[in-house]
């Protein structure tokens, strides 16, 4: 089992099958709210972490982001601005506990050269 070896695929390429337009409009649903809904996505409240970076209607989860936290060290690595406060869907990746109709018989993580996909 592999495990992050801080490539920040992720975190570069993020993968949501939810389109800007659809983030945007939940985003500002749940801003005018009086409390979080529990069984509101995480997806809509992180909306202003990212920035779109090009759709491919071509593939399962269409729309790409970039995180705005990404950022490297003083050592040129990929690190999270904010990693002691990073969102719940950054601590668990590539864990998806709860989201049943992912396919688990692929690689674990869906970024080629993903630490997780590495045999150790
Ligand atoms: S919040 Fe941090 S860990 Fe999560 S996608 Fe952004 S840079 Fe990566």
């Amino acid at each position: 089992m592999g495990h992050c070896k801080r490539r920040g695929y992720c975190c570069q390429d993020i993968l949501l099958a939810e389109s800007p337009d659809t983030l945007r409009t939940a985003y500002e649903f749940w801003k005018k709210t009086k409390s979080i809904d529990p069984n509101f996505s995480e997806i809509y409240l992180i909306y202003p972490m990212l920035v779109f970076k090009f759709e491919k209607s071509d593939e399962d989860l269409p729309y790409h982001y970039r995180c705005k936290h990404f950022t490297r060290d003083e050592n040129g690595v990929p690190a999270c601005s904010i990693h002691p406060i990073r969102p719940g869907m950054c601590r668990d990746f590539p864990y998806y506990e709860g989201v049943d109709h992912l396919d688990r018989s692929g690689p674990l993580s869906p970024y080629e050269g993903c630490g997780y996909n590495d045999p150790d």
